[in-house]
């Protein structure tokens, strides 16, 4: 007989999770102190199971429902050996039920859904807080196969074993993390909406941001997803975090992002929030065809992944007396001086502006441009001009990507491109959080696919763009936006410097419990 599991509070996340514990074969108390939002639960599970059955997925809707049993009492839910608290995100109210659930039972396990709190700040108010765990579920829970498996300061490690276990007989996939602010998908996502309200307020279009983050793959940009998810949430996730590290001025939330809030402009479910639905965000415009006459022929310079992955598939000449440009993918503003004689330039910005690089070439025409690989059909050509305005290097650049039936945004001129700059701070968060033992690096690639659909973990992406090029391109950030921001990650620094191209033969020892006890036996 499988373990009879009680979930505490039947809304959005109770109900996904009674629904996934039933059909996995337990018996399930769901409660909640408002009759209708028991009833309402009832109707949507019944209803979700329904779909499920219809698009030949689950069989035996009856019996999985008949698993289910609704109560107002917490002392039914206290026979269980599992109890999920799924309750209102209000830290006393947490640790006043799973308290109380922990005076009526003293042996069964009692695990928080919470998405902001410490687990150990729960833990604390309950008798033998070894027994209790965050098990972090995505929404919507029926369908999101994530799970952070949560350990707090005094929860027994066998215990976040067995649990992870039990996840996976769910059809779950779990992922071990450390009870830190955000735990791990929430805090390595923050760059990708901050670094995206940024750029926004620094004057480039939110439909141009979306359009290049979709077309690098991701499944939503970042203004249409935080339309998706809700302004106010997205603003409460940004703030308990930007809090927990006490002020930390990378996840400082952006005005902009509270002015919306303010203003009721909470995305999709208010009708409006960066978009008006309908119609919603407008479409990446549909790429150029593309040419084989009167392509503009560059000198491709620099050894990185850009410079492979052009070389590899867009047309250029390895004679300088036959370029008509000059296509520079080096990072390091110091390594572009002036060479090739008078040829237009068209630079990667991953580091520096492109009016940044037009100093370095004086009288020349000087262009920006920025792309992140992997290339594919859908990538958008980022592409800047110096402060002076367009040249001949930018129309080049412009024609010569169009002719390979890319499409091509002519933006503001700024350091990093919109692309780069994301996906960077992304792998520097990365980076801090597996530094701290938050996670292992597969588990933090593995998350942030699954819980937020990305198309490569951020470590696995750094690994394709070479990691001393992503250290190159922070420190040109950091030195040209002056902002703490940009500081790149001394664990990534430390990995180019000891040439380490890989996380996969990183070793990283993260502090435990284990290892504190023997440092006092060692003071001894
Ligand atoms: P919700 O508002 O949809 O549901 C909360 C439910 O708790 C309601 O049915 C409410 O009636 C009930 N409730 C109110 N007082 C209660 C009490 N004293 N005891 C028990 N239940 C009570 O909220 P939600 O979105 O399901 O979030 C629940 C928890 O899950 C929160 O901690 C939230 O942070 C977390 N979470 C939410 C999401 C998400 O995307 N919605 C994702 C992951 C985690």
């Amino acid at each position: 007989m499988k373990e009879t599991v009680a979930i505490l509070g039947a809304g959005t996340m109770g109900r996904g999770i009674a629904e996934v514990a039933a059909v996995a074969g337990h018996a399930v108390w769901l409660y909640d102190p408002y009759p209708q939002a028991l009833e309402q639960a009832l109707r949507e599970i019944r209803a979700d199971l329904q779909k499920q059955h219809e698009r030949g997925r689950l069989t035996g809707i009856e019996e999985i429902l008949a698993r289910i049993q609704t109560t107002a009492s917490l002392e039914d839910c206290a026979q269980a050996g599992l109890v999920i608290e799924a309750a209102p995100e209000k830290l006393e109210l947490k640790q006043e039920l799973l308290g109380k659930l922990g005076e009526l039972n003293e042996s069964n396990i009692l695990a928080t859904n919470t998405s902001t709190f410490s687990v150990s700040a729960i833990a604390s108010r309950v008798k033998h807080p070894a027994r209790v765990l965050g098990l972090h579920f995505f929404n919507p829970a029926q369908r999101m196969k994530l799970v952070e498996v949560v350990g707090g300061l005094e929860t027994d490690p066998g215990l976040l074993k067995r649990m992870q276990t039990l996840m996976q007989s769910w059809g779950k996939e779990p992922v071990q993390v450390a009870d830190s602010p955000g735990f791990l998908v929430n805090r390595v996502a923050r760059p990708f909406y901050g670094e995206a309200l940024r750029l926004y307020g620094e004057g480039l279009a939110k439909e141009h941001i979306d359009w290049i983050l979709k077309g690098m793959g991701f499944p939503m940009g970042p203004f249409e997803l935080m339309d998706l998810i809700g302004l106010d949430i997205n603003y409460a996730a940004s703030t308990s975090v930007y809090q927990a590290f006490y002020g930390e001025p990378r996840y400082r939330p952006h005005p902009l992002q509270y002015q919306r809030v303010a203003a009721g402009l909470l995305g999709r479910k208010t009708g409006q929030g960066w978009y008006i639905y309908p119609p919603g965000p407008p479409p990446p415009p549909t790429p150029p065809k593309a040419q084989t006459k009167d392509i503009p022929l560059p000198l491709i310079i620099g050894p990185n992944p850009v410079a492979q992955e052009l070389r590899a598939r867009f047309k250029h000449t390895e004679n300088v007396a036959e370029a008509q440009f000059v296509l520079d993918c080096r990072v390091k503003l110091e390594r572009k001086h002036d060479f090739f004689e008078n040829l237009p330039v068209v630079s990667l910005v991953w580091g520096h502006s492109a009016s940044a690089v037009q100093a370095e070439f004086r009288g020349r025409p000087v262009a920006g441009f920025s792309l992140v690989p992997p290339i594919s059909p859908a990538t958008v050509v980022e592409l800047y001009a110096p402060l002076s305005g367009g040249n001949e290097a930018l129309k080049l650049a412009q024609s010569y990507f169009a002719a390979h039936g890319y499409n091509t945004l002519i933006l503001p001129d700024q350091p990093g491109g919109v692309a780069f700059r994301i996906l960077a701070l992304l792998i520097n968060e990365a980076l801090s959080a597996i530094a701290e033992g938050v996670a292992s690096p597969p588990d933090l690639n593995r998350a942030m696919r699954l819980g937020t659909g990305y198309p490569l973990g951020p470590l696995e992406w750094a690994e394709q763009l070479w990691l001393k090029p992503v250290l190159r391109a922070l420190e040109g950030l950091q030195a040209e936006l002056g902002e703490d921001r940009y500081r790149p990650h001394p664990l990534l620094r430390r990995m180019v410097a000891a040439g380490l191209e890989n996380f996969g033969n990183l070793s990283l020892v993260p502090y435990t419990k284990g290892d504190l006890q023997t440092r006092e036996e060692e003071a001894v």
